[in-house]
């Protein structure tokens, strides 16, 4: 049998020639079942077959591969990218799947490549896994684009399926600044969003003196001060202004009406709350989106990684990842992979073949000892 090392080769050589299936030539783009991702499926397919996997497409474009019978561990990631994204971001977790399959471990396993994580395309993220959990994909320019993929549409969890496990890149800079391959995630972080309004009176910037100003963008700028300064004395959190439109916007007019966006997030949902209580206070706000945190089942996996020999780093996701949505039907585990840089959806994105090694290595363990729940 392969090394993990040779093994781990031949999934950046995977990762990398998948990169090159794309929506624009020079870049790396693969959007929600654009043409390319026909080639990427030929691809899979191919190295899963030769895996010994039995594979299908199923009806929103998840590839997937079933090796053995039986209740079976579904291990997973997403085929799509974001815009001018780099290789490893979502395809990493599917190759290391195959890998992990090729050793033929003692439990029966699926592989599935989620057609859509990133909602570049229509806006919706996670519609390949949100499809896979029986959530029904309410717009339609999205039920069109299936249907002109040549898919029906539908696509089921199969009760067999008893647990998750997602690898992917951390995406951040913890890990490398720790110097540590991999990391365990315990949850994936709750986050919300919201928009926030500041109003002053738009007049003239020329004759208006200063003290008789009620400028909005300055009392927003005070605000964005005090996001930065509250999230910093909240252990986890993490607060972001992203968006700023300014009224009416034009140099010689001091700012009438600033409208401001918040993503607010944190592991724990009270502390998340209370912080955007806190922060909100005083302003104009209404919220857009709401997503609690999803605790995943760690402890295998912290054992698989021991058992391995490597050290045991617990950590939160800050990102959303499939393993949120299948963690509303079983229980999922999730291994994060060292981000060279903290670098991610960009070119320069990479991942070292030591840490996909490490991960294979964990990967096995866990196999070794998986019990369907
Ligand atoms: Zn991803």
């Amino acid at each position: 049998m392969a090394s993990f090392l040779q093994q781990a080769r031949e999934v950046v050589r995977r990762c990398r020639r998948l990169a090159r299936c794309t929506e624009e030539p020079g870049r790396i783009t693969r959007t929600f079942l654009s043409p390319p991702m026909h080639e990427v499926h030929s691809l899979v397919r191919g190295w899963m077959e030769e895996a010994g996997m039995r594979v299908g497409v199923d009806g929103v474009g998840n590839i997937r591969g079933v090796y053995g019978e039986g209740p079976r561990l579904m291990i997973g990631s997403h085929l799509d990218t974001v815009p001018n994204a780099g290789a490893f971001d979502g395809i990493l977790g599917v190759m290391i799947g195959i890998a992990l399959v090729a050793r033929r471990p003692p439990c029966a396993v699926e592989v599935v490549g989620f057609s859509e994580e990133e909602g570049v395309r229509f806006g919706v993220p996670f519609i390949g896994s949100r499809a896979l959990v029986g959530r029904p994909l309410k717009a339609l320019a999205v039920r069109e684009a299936i249907r002109a993929f040549g898919l029906a549409g539908k696509a089921t969890l199969p009760r067999d399926v008893k647990g998750y496990l997602e690898f992917h890149i951390e995406q951040g800079p913890v890990l490398d600044s720790k110097n540590l391959p991999l990391g365990v995630v315990e949850s994936i972080v709750g986050q919300a969003r919201y928009d926030v309004r500041f109003e002053g009176s738009g007049n003239h910037a020329g004759t208006t003196p200063m003290n008789m100003r009620r400028d909005a963008l300055v009392e927003a700028a005070q605000w964005i001060g005090l996001v930065q300064q509250t999230a910093r004395t909240i252990p986890g959190l993490v607060a972001t202004v992203g968006k700023l439109r300014v009224e009416p916007g034009a140099a010689n007019v001091i700012p009438g009406l600033v409208h401001a966006t918040l993503d607010i997030r944190h592991a724990d949902d009270a502390i998340r709350d209370r912080a955007a209580q806190q922060i909100l206070k005083g302003t104009q706000w209404e919220e857009r989106s709401k997503q609690d945190a999803v605790p995943t089942h760690s402890g295998a996996l912290a054992a698989a990684v021991k058992a391995a020999g490597y050290r045991v780093h617990r950590m939160v996701s800050g990102a959303g990842h499939d393993a949120m949505i299948l963690a509303e039907k079983v229980p999922a585990a999730m291994l994060f992979l060292r981000s060279p840089g903290g670098i991610s959806h960009h070119p320069d994105e990479a991942v070292r073949v030591e840490d996909v090694a490490a991960a294979l290595a964990v990967g096995a363990r866990y196999l070794d000892t998986w019990r369907p729940a």
